[in-house]
């Protein structure tokens, strides 16, 4: 992940992107990049009006650098929406490592 793509990434959440709870827009520090597992990428929003956490998985077309789909979450609790090539196996996986701040991805 180029530094210059994940700059895009968040212009864009802040652009088509708001709280989904007040309708606020999101600051750049309320956007934290989580990680990527192939074309996907975690990112986390932090409403700055009403806390309220929303998980975003964003494919990412490498050959146009755009965001292709967003599935919104409306907190951490809630349930992945899992679509494409991606499996529960590896958002599971993925939660475990963003949560044990492990330092080396294994996938299952
Ligand atoms: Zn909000």
């Amino acid at each position: 992940m180029r530094p210059q793509y994940l700059q895009d990434l968040v212009k864009q959440l802040q652009e088509f992107y708001k709280c989904p709870s007040c309708d606020t827009n999101y600051h750049f520090d309320d956007i934290r990049f989580l990680g990527e597992i192939d074309l996907y990428c975690f990112v986390q929003l932090s409403c700055h009006g009403c806390s309220l956490p929303v998980l975003a998985t964003v494919s990412v077309d490498d050959k146009t650098h755009g965001l292709r789909k967003t599935d919104l979450a409306k907190s951490e609790e809630a349930k992945f929406a899992l679509k494409g090539e991606i499996s529960a196996s590896e958002i599971a996986e993925f939660h475990r490592y963003i949560t044990k701040s492990q330092i080396v991805f294994k996938r299952s």
